[in-house]
């Protein structure tokens, strides 16, 4: 039996795409053996590479100006590879932090070269950063200079999202890993996007590049061949050998997404399922309470809290009883972190919402 999923990532897949993935495990395209199995330099492969790639152009309407990649060692390797690339020595990239995600991608670019904070959200509570909110664009000191703006536009962790994007003079980097494909953006208007695969694109072992092409040309010379972006722009991300099983199942969940009708259609999806469950938090504020402004909360991970820390550790545990599983918060923040990507359907939301309906009323 399949359970309510709404594990933070890796997450829940679509089924249909797993289901793909079962039929032609051991027989592909009637070429007698698994995708798996086949060179990452033959048709059949180079027919799945191409077809994501294609997807990803067209369901995000990337525009001609910006290559995609697929790259390896998740949003982790970008936060290191984005200043390797884009921050010559003598300039400074700009960070805006608004979670710990980004946090991590600040601390990992000061082993590159030079950063600045332009604006942070945190507030300490007992020595720990705690945010609860998006900053106002009136808010970014920016450095006019700056080689390049990073923001983290989901924050998987506190459950704020940027509702839109700031207007920056400067390259504006973001990392959607938590959000991407779950809105049409305005690519054109972002200089570089990444994300690791495994929240809504699909398993983990990809991570999704688009990048301005005229940053592709001008990044950085000096440093190690594999890790300039011209290189896996110039082969297509078939330098090497790609993740190629985790590409096909990629593959597999862009079909799905354009099954629904693209990311308009996916982000209604979406809209629908979060309103359900932010109106459960809202009708019953004495027992669950949301912590994050409400300008700021995000459609992919909602947090709330209980009454006390028992009831929260009380309510994940009967949740998983009704197989309603993944429900815990970060450890760094605590409470409940319900996680409503692309391919959590609207039924297991509303199962979990029943669920605090029942749970209010036996516990309140
Ligand atoms: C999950 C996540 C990451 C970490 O991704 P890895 O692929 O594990 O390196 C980074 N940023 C955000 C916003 C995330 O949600």
């Amino acid at each position: 039996m399949r359970v309510h999923n709404f594990n933070a990532g890796p997450s829940a897949l679509p089924l249909s795409a797993l289901e793909l993935a079962r039929d032609e495990m051991l027989d592909f395209e009637g070429s007698g053996m698994s995708i798996l199995e086949h060179s990452h330099r033959g048709k059949e492969y180079e027919k799945v590479h191409d077809e994501v790639l294609g997807t990803l152009r067209s369901l995000m309407a990337v525009p001609d100006t910006h290559d995609i990649l697929l790259l390896q060692g998740g949003a982790h390797q970008q936060f290191a590879q984005i200043p390797m690339n884009l921050l010559s020595a003598g300039q400074s990239a700009d960070y805006v932090l608004t979670g710990g995600w980004s946090e991590r991608a600040f601390e990992e670019a000061k082993n590159v070269g030079s950063v600045r904070l332009a604006c942070t959200t945190g507030v300490d509570v007992g020595g720990k950063q705690v945010y609860r909110r998006i900053p106002k664009a009136s808010e970014l000191a920016l450095d006019p200079n700056a080689a390049y703006v990073h923001i983290t536009s989901n924050n998987t962790l506190f459950g704020t999202q940027w509702q839109t994007f700031p207007e920056t003079k400067q390259p504006l980097v973001i990392d959607m890993s938590s959000d991407i494909m779950s809105r049409p953006i305005d690519v054109s208007k972002i200089a570089l996007i990444y994300a690791g695969a495994q929240k809504n694109v699909g398993p983990s072992g990809i991570t999704v590049v688009v990048i301005r092409k005229d940053l592709v040309a001008n990044g950085r010379k000096d440093i190690p061949k594999f890790f300039r972006y011209s290189t896996h722009a110039k082969e297509r991300s078939l330098y090497n050998t790609p993740p190629t099983f985790s590409v096909y199942l990629a593959r597999n969940v862009l079909r799905w997404i354009t099954s629904l009708g693209g990311l308009a259609a996916v982000e209604e999806r979406n809209r629908k399922k979060t309103d359900v469950l932010y109106a459960a938090i809202d009708a019953r504020p004495e027992f669950y309470r949301c912590p994050v402004e409400r300008e700021s909360r995000s459609r992919m991970n909602v947090v709330f809290t209980l009454p006390t820390p028992e009831l929260d550790d009380k309510f994940v545990n009967e949740a998983k009883g009704k197989s309603l599983v993944g429900l815990k918060g970060h450890r760094s923040v605590g409470g409940v972190r319900v996680s409503t990507y692309n391919a959590v359907e609207p039924a297991s939301v509303d199962a979990l919402v029943a669920f605090m309906d029942d749970f209010a009323r036996a516990n309140a």
